[in-house]
């Protein structure tokens, strides 16, 4: 595929003009918001400077509807009490769009097509990305599995992640965004995600793990040593069905399962100093005093001099002030055994983490072993469901000799797959062009389920990235008997895709597409944009409005080439690119009408 962009949206404007009538307008605000999640980054520190450069269609404004100057050069901003200041200006609030580096001080530089809210607080930069929940899952999985071997333990994973993400989201409401990149939510790294990750977000899309008919609460951690937590060993009061203790025979190979760790007494009672924890200073030893039901240790006794009882300690405490003040990885968990020795504390322990939910080392180990993703989910976690929604809806592939159905309703779209390849046959005689690769045809059950997974807005009917056409539920298109002009239109991307020579710019593939589809059936008085508006509105579209009058340029600019120099001539071009000049030798008076 030769996409200048990775993930190339499309969208029909014909389609875009009735489906708009069945939408109310304010949902449509609505789902395009529900469709994304708010991402604050560098949550933990305290960012006094970001400087943002320019890459692809960059712009800025400083309220969500002001006016959008075009962003040329690098710009620095900087905050100041709860103002944000650049150049020679200031305001509450920065918006920035299109592609751009972000550096902040001492930082690596990051990349990102999402758009950034910026406002500052106290001084310190707040930065907030607004980007697809699919996205933000893959950013996850590159910040928690980006080493996993086997491709059904990261398919697990993104099915915990992306539930864990609905089950959670809103925990940061009051502070205007859905997720931190800490721990707390889920730690990302939105720059290392590679395309196997993204193989494993795009095969579970929108599937969540269901219990009693709501997104389970999805924790996973590094290993559990052999043994799951329950949740209330760990939070206390949290009872959960499917979060209880378990064996797990699948994570002790690993080089995480055991750990040991050296700490003298003196740094022992200094950190624990550090965090309020008045140890006397003539304490003698430390023993576990009790265990949970997995076998993690509860209650220490520090033990004093005349080997009475001091004080009792509870073991998170113990390990929060020691994460502290000695680094993370001197008590890697709860689950260890004690030696005393004169001046030293063994701690001889199994595991990486809190051990509730799902066993990420675990997880790789049966996936190593053959085991599918939803054998792995329902290791770890007993009782819930996998599906897409509370019902369980799953995906079943349908295939054929011309393309791949993927659908979650086998029977009533067994008929689709009639429909496509009647499709795909008109879309090769209009074009004259072969199919190289073997599409996928991914059919969502419902309007939300499709906004949701694909983040489009509900009047964009189908959207191809690749090899896959994203379609909404057939039903809803037949109905509006747009289903087959819909996949004509989607299949003449994809042979035209396929086709292409890399340099050719999106508005010249976009109005091919729409001319091979729909001929000169259509009056065409929309204004020309120029080459460089239609290109900008196609990579960053921002409105329904700006991308149906670039789509209905860029035909126009195609229907007018062709009745210039004629189809053959104009069909070459897709390997040659388009010629220098060829537009300038298209006079306004001329139309495409015959
Ligand atoms: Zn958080
Ligand atoms: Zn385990």
């Amino acid at each position: 595929m030769s996409s200048r962009i990775p993930i190339s949206r499309v969208v029909l404007p014909i389609v875009v003009v009735l489906l708009a009538l069945c939408v109310s307008a304010g949902a449509q605000v609505a789902d395009a918001q529900a469709s994304n999640v708010l991402v604050r980054i560098y949550s933990l520190q305290s960012l006094k400077q970001l400087t943002v450069s320019p890459l692809e269609n960059a712009s800025w404004k400083t309220c969500a509807s002001c006016r959008s100057h075009s962003l040329t050069a690098p710009i620095a901003v900087q905050a100041a009490g709860s103002e944000l200041r650049y150049g020679n200006s200031r305001s509450s609030k920065f918006y920035l769009i299109g592609k751009c580096h972000l550096q902040v001080t001492g930082e690596h530089a990051i990349e990102s097509h999402y758009p950034l809210q910026v406002r500052a607080q106290g001084d310190s930069l707040i930065l907030i990305l607004s980007m697809p929940m699919e996205d933000y899952v893959a950013a996850v999985l590159a910040g928690e599995s980006g080493n996993f071997k086997s491709a059904e333990a990261l398919k697990a994973m993104a099915v915990a992640v992306r539930t864990y993400a609905v089950h959670f989201r809103g925990r940061h409401k009051a502070e205007h965004f859905d997720f931190c990149d800490t721990t707390h939510c889920q730690d990302l790294h939105f720059s290392a995600v590679t395309d196997r990750l993204r193989s494993a977000v795009e095969a579970t899309e929108g599937e969540l793990l269901w219990f009693q008919g709501s997104p389970a609460a999805t924790y996973y951690h590094q290993n559990c040593g052999g043994a799951t937590a329950a949740a209330d060993e760990v939070w206390p009061g949290t009872k959960t069905a499917y979060l209880a203790s378990h064996p797990d025979p699948y994570c002790l190979r690993s080089d995480h399962a055991r750990w040991e760790s050296h700490i003298s007494k003196i740094n022992l009672r200094s950190a624990l100093l550090k965090s309020g924890v008045q140890v006397p200073a003539d304490w003698q030893w430390l023993r576990a005093e009790s265990h949970s039901q997995s076998g993690r240790v509860q209650l220490l006794d520090v033990v004093g001099k005349d080997g009475k009882l001091a004080m009792k300690l509870s073991a998170s405490t113990l390990r929060f002030a020691v994460d502290r003040a000695l680094g993370w990885n001197q008590i890697k968990s709860d689950f260890y055994e004690l030696k005393n020795s004169d001046d030293e504390i063994l701690f001889s322990g199994r595991g990486s983490g809190h051990g509730v939910g799902l066993c990420q080392e675990g997880s790789d180990a049966m996936g190593v072993q053959g085991k599918s993703y939803r054998e792995i989910l329902a290791f770890y976690f007993p009782g819930t469901g996998l599906g897409i929604s509370a019902q369980g809806i799953a995906w079943h592939l349908l295939h054929s000799e011309q393309l791949d159905v993927l659908t979650t309703s086998e029977n009533a779209d067994a008929a689709v797959m009639t429909v496509a390849q009647k499709a795909i046959y008109t879309a090769r005689s209009d074009s004259g062009l072969q199919l190289i690769s073997h599409p996928l045809l991914k059919i969502y059950p419902t309007l939300s389920i499709y906004r949701d997974s694909t983040g489009e807005p509900g009047w964009v009917a189908a959207s191809t990235r690749g090899n896959t056409i994203r379609l909404q539920p057939t039903e809803l298109l037949q109905q509006k008997r747009l289903l087959e002009s819909t996949l004509r239109h989607e299949f003449l991307h994809i042979l035209v895709d396929s086709n292409t020579h890399a340099s050719l710019p999106l508005w010249f593939r976009e109005g091919l597409v729409l001319y091979l589809a729909e001929g000169n059936t259509r009056t065409l008085n929309s204004a020309l944009l120029s080459a460089n508006q239609m290109e900008a509105a196609m990579q960053n579209p921002q409105s329904r409005e700006q991308m149906q009058q670039a789509y209905a340029s860029a035909k126009t600019m195609v229907a007018r080439l062709v009745a210039q120099r004629g189809k053959a001539e104009v069909m070459q071009w897709l390997n040659r690119g388009v010629p220098a000049g060829a537009l300038a030798s298209l006079s306004p008076a001329q139309t495409a009408q015959h």
